[in-house]
């Protein structure tokens, strides 16, 4: 991203000395040969009356506005002098011209758009919960989806789930607060054709 140079303040150019007047030659004052009165020739005479200035009193170089110097610019070593530098769209941090973020701020949008990703998938997945008619078959099954069963059994080391008449499986943990008949959401785990096994985990949907 592009962004007004902060050392210059976009102008490309720094001050990096001072030095005398010219025009004044270093006094802030215009010099005595100055002519108000033909300087100002043509302009009316009231207005010529304010810069009429008595000869004891001096004006004010215009080049220096009467500080006796004038500033030395450099271009500005910060943004080469283009008034711009490139820096981070996220940190600020100054940035080759050829991207947009730095490494860090890339890295953590990555990770970002992953967690987001994931949790968009998984409410996606929630949203979508299976209802198996009863002519289906254990190969009709999809890992990783969510299913309604109904809790047939309960075993020390689980509770065993149906899909339907033909689909069961288990779901292994602590299951002490599942009763048998009781409906539930589940996603499956494992689907172990050769073995006919499925293996379910709860499901925690809204
Ligand atoms: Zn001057
Ligand atoms: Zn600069
Ligand atoms: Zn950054």
């Amino acid at each position: 991203m592009k962004t007004k140079c902060p050392k210059c303040k976009g102008i490309g150019s720094v001050v990096v000395d001072y030095k005398e007047c010219d025009a004044c030659g270093g006094t802030g004052y215009e010099d005595d040969l100055f002519d108000v009165g033909s300087h100002f020739k043509g302009v009316n005479s009231k207005a010529k009356a304010k810069f009429d200035l008595g000869s004891d009193q001096d004006i004010p170089c215009e080049v220096c506005n009467g500080k006796g110097q004038v500033e030395v610019f450099e271009e500005c070593p910060h943004c080469h002098g283009t008034g711009q530098i490139n820096v981070c769209r996220d940190c600020g941090k100054l940035i080759s011209e050829s991207i947009d973020l730095c490494d860090d701020c890339k890295e953590k949008r990555k990770v970002e758009k992953m967690k987001h990703d994931e949790f968009e998938a998984r409410r996606k997945a929630a949203r979508d919960v299976y209802v198996l008619d009863s002519l289906c078959q254990m190969r009709d099954i999809d890992k990783d989806k969510l299913y309604r069963g109904k809790i047939t059994r309960i075993e020390r080391y689980g509770a065993f789930v149906s899909l339907n008449n033909n689909v069961w499986g288990l779901m292994r943990g602590d299951v002490s607060d599942y009763n048998v008949g009781e409906e539930i959401i589940v996603f499956i785990t494992a689907i172990k054709s050769r073995e006919g096994k499925i293996d379910f985990a709860p499901a925690y949907v809204d």
